[in-house]
């Protein structure tokens, strides 16, 4: 099977996929978000925080690298964009990604070696016509998506 996609006509379609997506998680889940400045990484995030039960306003981690949010679950919300590839070790993120909250990963590609194998990994892709393709690689979740 390719690679799931689910396409979204805008900001609010691509929320309530999040939020979705935020309400089956479970304990020690870790998504990977991809996608280019300005594809809808941010817009994912806060609706799939809403989704956790999170009610505190999410915003890009950028500066921070690690932000904690407290919902349903806790959310480990990280943005490694910044990291240089050998100081990741030395972070301690391990601690979130094998911990009991939910993290997801914006810019994973700097940390895949620290990643689960079971991490989630979903990328937003801008297209042309303006949709945004969103590529879910995880048929399960894609399958409970959809009610399949
Ligand atoms: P990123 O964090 O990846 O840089 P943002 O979530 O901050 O991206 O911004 C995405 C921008 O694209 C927003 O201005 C949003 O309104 C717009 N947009 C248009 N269509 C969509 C869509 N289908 N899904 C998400 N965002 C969209
Ligand atoms: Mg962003």
């Amino acid at each position: 099977m390719d690679k799931p996609i689910i396409y979204t006509a805008n900001e609010t379609e691509t929320r309530a996929l999040a939020f979705q997506i935020g309400t089956k998680l479970s304990k020690g889940a870790v998504i990977a978000l991809s996608g280019e400045l300005g594809a809808g990484k941010t817009t994912f995030s806060q609706g799939l925080a809403k989704g956790l039960g999170v009610e505190e306003y999410v915003d890009s981690p950028t500066f921070s690298i690690l932000k904690v949010y407290e919902g349903r679950l806790p959310l480990y919300h990280m943005d490694v964009y910044r990291l240089e590839e050998d100081s990741v070790e030395e972070l301690g993120l391990d601690e979130y990604l094998y911990g009991d909250g939910v993290s997801l990963v914006e810019w994973p590609s700097r940390i895949v070696s620290l990643l689960p194998k079971e991490t989630i990994f979903i990328e937003i892709e801008a297209l042309p016509t303006g949709d945004r393709a969103i590529k879910i690689d995880s048929s399960t979740l894609y399958k409970e998506l959809r009610g399949l």
